[in-house]
C-alpha cells in the first residue's frame, strides 16, 4: 500500500513532530508576524487529486497561507475583544484532535463526564449557583440558545410549547435591553422572533447601561411576559446593567431575564471588579464567551440556564437508536448541535493549569493594561476618551479620519484597534484580553499612536 494517506500513518510520529516544530516557530515568530495584515490576494489553487501528504500540506500552508495570517494570538491585537490561547489551553485543543471525542451523548466515554466537570468548574468560577451549563460554539450560539428557552418560557405562560406547535402558536413577543450586542439581533432574526422584537429601552445618561426606570415602565406597558436581555459588559465602554436592580423587577412584572456577559462576566475574577456582575445568578440564562477572555482557541462559550427542563423540551433529539433521557440529559438534548468536538478540553487544561488565581491575574492584567493606556492616552493632544475605562476597553476620540488612524495602526504591523461610533461620535477601541499583552504593550500602542497622531516633520 503507498499513497500518500498509508505514507502518513507510516510517518505520523515525524509528522506530528514537525507541525509542533512549525506551531513551536509561529509562536516564537510572533513579534515578528504583522498584527493585522492586509492579506494578498492568495491565486486559487485546483482541487488536489492525487494529494501531497501532510508534509506537503504543510508546505503548501505555509507559502500560501499562513503569510497572511494575522498575529490575533499575540499581546496588540487589540480589535473586537479578542483573546489569545494559553499555553494549556493549545495543549488541549491539540488532544481535542486527537482523541476526537463525539460529545453529543455520555454512552461509551469519559468525555461528557469531563465537560461536567469544566462546566461545573466554570459555574463556580463566574457564581452561577442553580445554573446547569453546556459548551457551545461561542457568544452568539450562547444568547440564541438562552433566547430559545426564553421563548418557550413564555409560551409556557400563554399555554401554548413552540418546540410543538411552532412560532405561530405563540404569537409576538416584546424582548427589551438597553444595549444590546449585535448578536442579538441576529439570534432574534434566526429564532423566528424577528429583529424587531427588539424594543432598545432608555439607558442612562451618557451610559450604555439601562435605565431600570425606563425598564420598569416598558414592562409595566406590556400586557404579558416579556424577555429582558441585560449587559454585563458593552462592547463599546464595557457598561453594566444593574442586574440586581433589575431582578428585584421581577417581583412584579413576568420577564425571562438573560445576560449576555460574554466578556464582563470575567468581571467577577476581578475583586475589585466583581460587584458590576453581582446577581448574575440570578437570571434565567446568562452567555459567558471562553474564546475571549479565558483565551482558549475559538470556538468556545457556554450557555447557563436554571430551566434545564424547557432547555431539553427544546433541543431534545430522541431516536430508537439514541440513549433515551433520564438523569443528567444527553449534550445533543440541550445545544443545536448533535455531534459535537470536546470544546472543554481546551478550558479544562487552562484552568487545571493556571486555577483561579492564573486566571485572575489574566484579567486583572489586561484590566491594568487598559488602566494604563486610557491615562497615557488623555495627555495626547485631541485624544479624548468617551467614557472612563470600566474594565478592560479604552473608547476613546482622535482628531482627524479615525478610520486612517485605524489604517495606520495596522499598516505598522505592530497593533490593531478597531473603529466604533459611540453616543454618535466616531472612534476607536482597544480592548484588551489576550493573556500575553504586559504593561509595555499598552505603551507601545501609546506610543504608536502619538506617532500617526503627531507626525514627526
Ligand atoms: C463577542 C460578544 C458576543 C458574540 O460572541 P461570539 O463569540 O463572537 O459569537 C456577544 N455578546 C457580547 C457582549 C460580546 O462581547
Amino acid at each position: 500500500m503507498t499513497s500518500p494517506l498509508a505514507d502518513d500513518l507510516a510517518a505520523l510520529p515525524e509528522l506530528l513532530q514537525a507541525t509542533r516544530d512549525y506551531a513551536v516557530s509561529v509562536l516564537a515568530g510572533l513579534d515578528e508576524r504583522p498584527v493585522a495584515p492586509t492579506p494578498a490576494r492568495v491565486p486559487a489553487a485546483p482541487l488536489p487529486v492525487a494529494g501531497v501528504g501532510t508534509a506537503g500540506a504543510l508546505a503548501a500552508f505555509e507559502r500560501r497561507w499562513a503569510p497572511g495570517f494575522s498575529g490575533s494570538a499575540g499581546p496588540r491585537y487589540l480589535g473586537f475583544v479578542t483573546g489569545g490561547t494559553t499555553p494549556a489551553a493549545l495543549a488541549g485543543d491539540w488532544l481535542t484532535s486527537a482523541f476526537d471525542q463525539n460529545v453529543s451523548n455520555r454512552s461509551g466515554s469519559s468525555a461528557a463526564a469531563l465537560e461536567d466537570e469544566t462546566v461545573a468548574w466554570l459555574g463556580e468560577m463566574f457564581g452561577l449557583t442553580g445554573h446547569h451549563g453546556a459548551f457551545v460554539s461561542g457568544a452568539t450560539m450562547s444568547n440564541l440558545v438562552g433566547f430559545a428557552i426564553g421563548r418557550e418560557w413564555i409560551g409556557a405562560r400563554r399555554g401554548v410549547s413552540v418546540a410543538r406547535q411552532g412560532l405561530a402558536a405563540l404569537g409576538e413577543v416584546t424582548v427589551l435591553s438597553g444595549a444590546a450586542h449585535s448578536s442579538v439581533h441576529k439570534a432574534l432574526s434566526i429564532l423566528g422572533l424577528g429583529r424587531d422584537a427588539l424594543r432598545p429601552v432608555a439607558t442612562l445618561p451618557d451610559r450604555e447601561a439601562v435605565d431600570v426606570a425606563a425598564l420598569e415602565s416598558a414592562l409595566a406597558a406590556l400586557d404579558g411576559p416579556a424577555i429582558v436581555v441585560a449587559n454585563a459588559g458593552t462592547v463599546n465602554t464595557v457598561d453594566f446593567d444593574d442586574l440586581r436592580a433589575i431582578l428585584a423587577l421581577r417581583d412584579r412584572y413576568p420577564f425571562w431575564l438573560h445576560v449576555d456577559a460574554a466578556f464582563g462576566g470575567f468581571a467577577a475574577l476581578s475583586p475589585e471588579h466583581a460587584h458590576l456582575v453581582a446577581g448574575l445568578a440570578g437570571a434565567d440564562s446568562v452567555c459567558i464567551d471562553l474564546h475571549k477572555w479565558l483565551n482558549v482557541p475559538y470556538d468556545a462559550a457556554v450557555q447557563f440556564t436554571r430551566h434545564r427542563d424547557l432547555q431539553v423540551a427544546v433541543f431534545q433529539n430522541s431516536a430508537a437508536y439514541l440513549p433515551a433521557i433520564t438523569g443528567d440529559p444527553d449534550f445533543f438534548h440541550l445545544t443545536p448541535e448533535n455531534s459535537r468536538r470536546l470544546r472543554a478540553l481546551a478550558a479544562w487544561f487552562t484552568l487545571t493549569a493556571y486555577g483561579t488565581d492564573g486566571h485572575r491575574a489574566i484579567v486583572t492584567g489586561a484590566i491594568a493594561a487598559a488602566h494604563r493606556l486610557g491615562e497615557r492616552l488623555t495627555a495626547l493632544p485631541g485624544v479624548r476618551l468617551l467614557a472612563p475605562v470600566r474594565l478592560n476597553v479604552v473608547c476613546f476620540h482622535v482628531p482627524g479620519d479615525p478610520a486612517a488612524v485605524v489604517r495606520a495602526i495596522a499598516d505598522s504591523g505592530e497593533a490593531f484597534l478597531t473603529p466604533t461610533v459611540y453616543q454618535g461620535v466616531p472612534a476607536l477601541r482597544a480592548a484588551f484580553s489576550n493573556w500575553r499583552t504586559a504593561p509595555a504593550d499598552a505603551d507601545r500602542v501609546h506610543d504608536l499612536l502619538r506617532d500617526i497622531l503627531t507626525p514627526r516633520p
